[in-house]
């Protein structure tokens, strides 16, 4: 099916398959752990185990295949069991190559705990190609990480020049394309080996599932067979029931997206009116650093996600988050609802983001919903 029918209908019909035995539209949940061996010891029906293989796996697996284009994709507990079994799969002694903007969390992680177990990591500002040209070693970095549009300042990458260096170096090249997702952005159609997402956010699309995936643009390399050994050995495999409920977050995943791209535009355009507002970083605004680059790499909105610092500076923002009745002060993004968080407060002082910055995950509401709310925690945070 996937072949014939565009993104959308893969999407919504979750490749069209049908439960053979039964004729259920729905996918079965197969909770089994191990699966039964032949008489002359083979595995002729392909399973051996549910920490390598699990048939619950396949539909949203070959799903989210279909959607970006590769060849294989693996389910993790999380995004960050998705994404460190990538860096676990590199060898003590490895140069990577990480932005200095991007998730905290894996940031946290690579500093703290991939450096004392010998990768080397050096952070490079992922938007400034020359700075790339210069981070990037041929023969020495092994790895380069990207996450495009990146959080919480919403910089974006170019995938497909960076792409080129990391071929040219001979390094393999991740994007972490959780904001984007296959909706807007394609990044194994622009050269990148491998895609990474956190799943939790709007592949299920619902706050209820902790998820992590990397999808493959070739199956057959050492360096895919290197990440399934580590996820294999590591055990950090998603559960059935969450990769059930997975496959059915994925089918709404494009009108999701698309609604809430059109509510971030709309309120990226609305707020950086307003007074007590300084600056909107949205990669839709046309005066963002990298709309430009964006408006190519983007198909079809640029995501819903946006941040807004607040003219009052700190205090004002912590009081603006305090004062909001619909949008929920949570972390995570990519939910239907809508969620407000201060940033700077959860990453601790070794973060980039400003301490006025308020990062916004736009939901399913209705636009004038979220702005009237915003809007008026704005003008209440700023009154005594
Ligand atoms: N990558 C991005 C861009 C994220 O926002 C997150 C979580 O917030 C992660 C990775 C980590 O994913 P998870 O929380 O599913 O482990």
């Amino acid at each position: 099916m996937a072949e014939h029918f565009q993104p959308e209908t893969l999407a919504a019909t979750a490749l069209g398959r049908e439960d053979e035995t039964t004729g259920a539209l729905i996918p079965p949940l197969y909770p089994s752990t191990t699966f039964v061996r032949d008489a002359d010891l083979g595995y002729g029906r392909g399973r051996v185990y549910a920490r390598a293989d699990n048939p619950t796996f396949d539909t949203a697996a070959d799903l989210l295949t279909a959607l970006e284009g590769g060849e294989q994709t693996l389910l993790f507990a999380s995004g960050m069991a998705a994404a460190t079994a990538v860096f676990l799969s590199l060898a003590p002694g490895d140069h990577v190559v990480i932005p200095k903007v991007m998730y905290w969390g894996l940031r946290s992680w690579l500093y703290d705990f991939a450096t004392r177990w010998g990768l080397e990591v050096e952070g490079a500002d992922t938007a400034d190609l020359d700075a790339m040209r210069t981070a990037i070693q041929p023969g020495r970095t092994k790895l380069v990480w990207l996450e495009s549009p990146a959080n919480p300042l919403w910089n974006i990458s170019d995938i497909a020049a960076i792409t080129a260096l990391a071929r040219h170096a001979g390094a393999l090249l991740v994007v972490d394309s959780t904001v984007a997702t296959p909706v807007l952005t394609r990044p194994l159609a622009l050269g990148a080996d491998i895609v990474m997402h956190s799943a939790t956010k709007y592949l299920n699309g619902h706050s209820d599932v902790v998820a992590g995936t990397l999808t493959t643009a070739r199956k057959d390399t050492e360096a895919w067979a290197r990440i399934k050994a580590v996820q294999n050995q590591n055990g950090g495999i998603l559960g059935t029931f969450e990769a059930w409920l997975l496959q059915r977050g994925l089918r709404t995943l494009f009108p999701r997206v698309r609604w809430q791209c059109a509510t971030a535009l709309d309120l990226a355009q609305r707020l950086a009116a307003l007074p007590q507002v300084s600056e909107v970083l949205y990669p839709g605004l046309p005066g963002f650093a990298g709309h430009a680059l964006a408006a190519r790499q983007m198909q079809g909105g640029f995501g819903g996600m946006l941040s807004i610092r607040v003219a009052g500076g700190e205090q004002a923002a912590i009081a603006t988050a305090a004062h909001v009745r619909l949008w929920k002060r949570a972390t995570s993004l990519g939910g239907v609802e809508s969620l407000i968080e201060h940033r700077a407060s959860i990453e601790g002082p070794s973060s980039p983001v400003p301490p006025d910055l308020l990062r916004l995950s736009v939901g399913l509401e209705a636009a004038d919903d979220l702005f009237n709310d915003l809007a008026g925690a704005l003008a209440q945070a700023r009154s005594p």
